[in-house]
């Protein structure tokens, strides 16, 4: 960008003041939003009334030399008032055509908190005479006086905003006036008076009655407002660098409120709502400034306006047209017609719902106005989530009564159950609940089944309730630890409020929300758009994208959103089912390989059927089916519930039998108990200390495999060992495996290809990448396990006790189970991936953890050069957009660079 300095005699003069002719749309930095854009209305010739933008360069200045104007600014500012003067005829202060201008601020993002806008800055007593005596109208020039210093009032001079309203309705109600348009031009002077009373009162000023008195104070008070304490707050959560600055805009101005054939409003250039394309908006006739959004008198929708002023109008549709034809996107924008002239006064990208982003996209490629490319960079894959999900109605009414983390997108609405089995029951009956527990375990799953949306207090975006949503697809508020649950009173407390069994909530697993009562949901949106957009995105991207699925019903989901595969089929999921755990655990607790033969042999069936019929639902295409994972003791009875039911037993005088086994139960669960279950006798460590479950899985899935092959269908089979941190783990499991492969081929007579490789998911696996690939075909990175490792962070308890201060502190910039912490684990991928490739070139790379479905971070799996990513199946379609992004990203960078 250039910056014009201006050369006079021995010091170099900087340019802080722009006309409007001056700057254009790019120069957002230097100039502000609103400015770069009235600048480049200016310049293609729209009716925008003159003035001229003071840089943000002139604010930054200010705050750095103790909040003094830069030298050169205000002879910049006379003379750019100067020229607004010559184009208008009219003059600061005048008697005969008093100037009056607006005082704007705008940032280079817009931010609410910023400095308010002072309309009519120029009238004082005097101008506003000859204002009235030009207009033939006293009321209108005291009407914009009185609003004048009200606003200026409020804004400069920080006197509150109720004082002049309390006048004003005082004033109303001594007349006993409904409006304000009943108010006389002596009720307004009366009034103006009341205004200067409560000012110098308030502020124990007089108002300023000098015109260019008014300006500096109005421009100084913008620079201020960047500091105001709503505008930091809204930085540093939106992320917004403190350094940008604020411009200042100075603008003539025009009247809407001259009467009837004069007016003020706002428009989009495409319903922002649908996407819609048709004129859209709402206007005011004689009104000013934020009449329209006050809510004062009620706007006509912009229809309207063709039968009222139809030439306005059909100007206004025009250059709504050129707006979007120029700036080739939807147009957000404000004008004001005076005495049937229409004036521009702001234009800027509109903001839209998701599935108006969507339609907009694709409409603009089909007009031939943006190229797929750029369709594809519009739409914020987060958003999508909108989509797939119901979500709560922007428009409605609510009271959030508490906030967890969002783990889960979607809203889900429905009586409140603390119980899984109350969960089915109720569920089963076709009652819509929420379950809320302090956390789920596996033995949840029933209920969670039955329920519409899942609320926890503990646990984070990896917690077992998270997960388990995210796959399902159904919303989920996880560690809401304000909600303090009483199961024996089948209760729960938040802040001062009691919610009882059988109460309604509303959760918004998108946002985290957690609302009493019910709230209008928005069902979800799949259209002909969605489709044909992500299609774009197909043929844009690198980056294979699967999912996560652990049933047929998953994978068939998986299917319909396109993935590309399964990078992750869990097993242990499967061994959670009811008519299962028994099973599991007779062979868990299993002193000898022969007693153990029995329940594994009664597991074989079971989970072959389960792989027959994954491998079916994605015939064609890989899956990937890791071996057992977790700790055992999460198959295992509680171990304090144990004791307890010892206790009882001996209590209620039970058999000798039924407390010995008992007892023997209790025994066996302490021995397998361990202090940190996480880094303990879990995936391929057990897979090699008891390798007949490993077997036992590896068997079911290759005689599913050729059962599945006799039917016609062609399984594509990759076996996944998880946990692996040393090498020689991974090339025993490896030849284990083999043999029973090996073993099922024989018997069955058929050969079909696979592959094995294992997990990520320890820093030494990662250091030492290139040993492990010597035995993996694939790596797929568990980056949730990988996470909690590298930070030391337990992913149970870290999320709900100090990740969020940390974030707060800025010690952390974001939850790294959330985004991918590119720093350090990152690292250790982009590592691995450099040093297993060094051996096998040809290996296949992949990330299955929480992060595969995070915008950000499948950002970062496309840089690193990784061949897939895998997450839920309900993020597939954001993990498409966000894969060709990082793609047009790269791109546009490489050309920048040049
Ligand atoms: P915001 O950023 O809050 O929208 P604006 O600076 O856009 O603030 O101004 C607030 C209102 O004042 C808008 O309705 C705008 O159209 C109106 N306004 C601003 N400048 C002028 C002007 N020179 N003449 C008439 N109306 C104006
Ligand atoms: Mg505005
Ligand atoms: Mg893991």
């Amino acid at each position: 960008m250039s910056k014009l300095t201006i050369r006079g005699g021995s010091a170099v003069r900087k340019k802080y003041v722009y006309f409007f002719d001056e700057g254009n749309a790019e120069m957002r930095d230097l100039l502000g939003g609103k400015g770069a854009n009235l600048c480049e209305m200016t310049r293609i010739g729209l009716p925008v009334p003159p003035g001229f933008v003071i840089s943000t360069e002139a604010c930054i200045h200010y705050f750095e030399n103790g909040k003094k104007f830069p030298e050169e600014l205000w002879d910049q500012v006379m003379a750019a008032l100067a020229r607004v003067e010559s184009e208008t005829g009219k003059k600061f202060g005048d008697e005969e055509r008093p100037l009056l201008v607006s005082v704007r601020s705008g940032a280079k993002v817009s931010m609410p908190g910023m400095m308010d806008t002072v309309l009519n800055l120029g009238l004082n007593d005097e101008t506003v005479e000859t204002l009235s005596r030009i207009a033939g109208n006293q009321r209108f020039a005291y009407d914009c006086y009185r609003r004048f210093m009200q606003m200026f009032g409020n804004v400069v001079m920080e006197v509150k905003k109720d004082l002049f309203e309390h006048a004003l309705s005082d004033l109303k109600d001594k007349k006993g006036y409904k409006y304000d348009t009943e108010l006389t031009p002596v009720d307004l002077r009366e009034l103006v008076d009341t205004f200067k009373g409560i000012v110098k009162k308030e502020s124990g000023q007089e108002f300023p009655s000098q015109p260019l008195k008014q300006l500096e104070m109005a421009i100084r008070a913008v620079f201020e407002s960047w500091y105001n304490p709503r505008a930091i707050t809204y930085r540093k959560i939106n992320e917004i660098p403190e350094t940008l600055g604020t411009a200042v805009n100075v603008q003539t101005m025009v009247f809407g409120n001259m009467g009837e054939n004069s007016g003020t409003g706002v428009a989009f250039t495409r319903d922002p709502s649908t996407g819609e394309k048709k004129l859209y908006g709402e206007y005011l006739l004689n009104a000013q400034g934020e009449d329209v959004v006050a809510g004062i008198r009620t706007p006509q929708p912009l229809e309207k306006l063709k039968d009222e002023l139809l030439e306005a109008y059909d100007k206004l549709a025009g250059i709504m047209d050129t707006l979007e034809q120029h700036y080739e996107d939807m147009q957000d924008l404000e004008f004001t017609i005076e005495e049937g002239k229409l004036y521009m006064l702001q234009t800027r990208v509109g903001k839209r719902t998701a599935a108006a982003a969507l339609k907009i996209a694709v409409d603009m490629v089909e007009e031939g106005l943006i190229d797929k490319k750029t369709a594809v960079m519009r739409i914020d894959p987060s958003q999508l989530d909108q989509l797939l999900h119901p979500c709560i109605d922007p428009n409605a009414d609510f009271q959030v009564l508490t906030k967890g983390l969002n783990a889960s997108p979607g809203a889900a609405m429905g009586k409140v159950v603390f119980h899984a089995d109350t969960a089915e029951e109720m569920g089963k009956a076709g009652e819509m609940v929420i379950l809320v527990r302090w956390e789920t375990t596996p033995d949840d799953i029933h209920g969670l089944v039955q329920s519409q949306g899942i609320l926890t207090s503990h646990g984070g975006m990896t917690s077992h309730a998270a997960v388990v949503a995210r796959g399902m697809g159904k919303p989920c508020v996880c560690g809401a630890e304000e909600v303090k649950i009483d199961y024996a009173s089948k209760s729960c407390r938040v802040k001062d409020v009691v919610i009882r069994e059988g109460d309604i909530i509303t959760i918004d697993g998108t946002t985290g929300r957690v609302i009493l009562g019910e709230v209008p949901l928005i069902p979800p949106m799949i259209n002909e758009d969605f489709r044909r957009l992500l299609a774009w995105a197909d043929e844009i991207r690198k980056l294979g994208v699967r999912a996560n699925a652990d049933t047929p019903e998953d994978a068939a989901r998986s299917r319909d959103f396109e993935a590309e595969g399964i990078g992750l089929c869990r097993t242990e999921h499967m061994f959670m089912a009811e008519d299962r755990l028994p099973h599991v655990q007779a062979a868990i607790l299993a002193k000898t390989d022969e007693e153990r033969a029995e329940p594994l042999q009664k597991l074989l069936k079971m989970q072959k059927e389960d792989f027959a019929a994954i491998l079916k639902a994605m015939n064609g295409l890989p899956v990937t089916i890791r071996l057992l994972d977790p700790p055992l003791h999460e198959f295992l009875p509680n171990l304090g519930d144990l004791r307890v039911e010892v206790a009882e037993l001996k209590h209620r005088g039970a058999s000798l039998e039924e407390l010995a086994a008992k007892e023997e139960l209790l025994a066996n669960v302490r021995t397998l108990s361990e202090a940190n279950p996480m880094l303990g006798l879990r995936g391929c460590r057990l897979g090699i200390t008891r390798p007949d479950i490993y077997q036992m899985q590896v068997r079911a899935i290759f005689e599913a495999a050729c059962d599945v092959v006799e039917e016609g269908y062609e399984p594509v089979v990759e076996v996944m060992i998880p946990l692996v941190g040393i090498d020689k783990e991974l090339a025993l499991l490896k030849e284990s495996t083999e043999k029973v492969i090996h073993q099922v081929f024989e018997e069955r007579g058929i050969r079909i290809g696979y592959k094995i490789g294992t997990m990520i998911e320890l820093p030494r696996a990662a250091l030492t990448a290139d040993e492990i690939a010597k035995h993996a075909e694939f790596f797929s990175f568990g980056t949730n396990d990988l996470t909690q490792t590298t930070f030391g962070f337990s992913r149970d308890d870290a999320e709900g006790k100090f990740i969020p201060e940390y974030v707060e502190l800025g010690i952390l910039e974001k939850n790294p189970f959330e985004v991918l912490d590119t720093e350090g684990v990152g690292k250790l991928i982009d590592m691995a991936v450099k040093l297993s490739r060094q051996v096998r070139p040809d290996i296949k790379l992949g990330v299955c953890g929480e992060h595969g479905g995070e915008p950000k971070s499948i950002k970062f799996c496309h840089q690193v050069g990784l061949t897939y990513v895998s997450c839920s199946p309900f993020r597939v379609p954001l993990a498409r957009l966000a894969a060709a992004q990082a793609v047009v990203e790269e791109e546009r960078e490489v050309f920048i660079d040049k």
